[in-house]
């Protein structure tokens, strides 16, 4: 199976590059982000929970988002694999993913790094803000938040993965179907595990 980790920070492009990539390589898509903002508007425990943290652009404990990836990977998608956006945004979230994959004989495949500096970030965030009707997207000190978080919690998965020889950057300015393009070639060079 291809599993893929699309990588990068808040704002870097992953779920609307994930969905292209799903169609090409017919993979399941799985964002925790928007798992966590289906429990949010169901008004669950867990979304109440995960609101409190999201809005100030905290992130939700492991053991959360690693149960909802379980939950998933246990049962058969039909897929030729996964996407994993958003997640793993720990070292122990990453290592947990690891585990959890052995169990299924499976394995991460890459991870794809989307790359685009801080100030394009904030300027495309807040300009999702506007349609998106996420509290997380509309006011700065929040997205400044989730910057720092990922560069303090999230960046060290790139040594990680690094350390596998899974690491692929991929520059993530450019046109919808050009960054698109860069991540299909990465994807199609990398040796799957089947
Ligand atoms: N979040 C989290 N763990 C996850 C996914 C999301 O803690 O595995 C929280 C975190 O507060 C994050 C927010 O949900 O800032 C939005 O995540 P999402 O991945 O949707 O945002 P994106 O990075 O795509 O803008
Ligand atoms: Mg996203």
């Amino acid at each position: 199976m291809l599993n893929i980790v699309l990588f990068g920070p808040p704002g870097a492009g992953k779920g609307t590059q994930a969905q292209l990539l799903v169609e090409h390589f017919n993979l399941k898509h799985l964002s925790t982000g928007d798992m966590l903002r289906d429990e949010i508007s169901r008004k669950t425990d867990l979304g109440i929970q995960a609101k409190a943290l999201i809005d100030k652009g905290e992130l939700v404990p492991d053991a959360i988002v690693c149960g909802m990836i379980e939950k998933i990977l246990e049962n058969n998608c039909g897929c030729t694999g996964f996407i994993f956006d958003g997640f793993p945004r720990t070292v122990a979230q990453a290592v947990a993913l690891d585990e959890l994959l052995v169990r299924f004989k499976q394995n991460v495949s890459g991870m794809l790094a989307l790359e685009v500096d801080k100030q394009e970030l904030i300027d495309r965030l807040l300009e999702r803000g506007k349609t998106s009707g996420r509290a997380d997207d509309q006011d700065v000190s929040i997205i400044e938040n989730r910057i720092d978080v990922y560069n303090t919690k999230t960046m060290p998965l790139i040594d990680y993965y690094s350390a596998q020889q899974k690491f692929y950057p991929v520059k993530g300015v450019g046109s919808i179907a050009e960054i698109s393009e860069r991540l299909k070639a990465v994807i199609e060079g990398l040796t799957v595990v089947l």
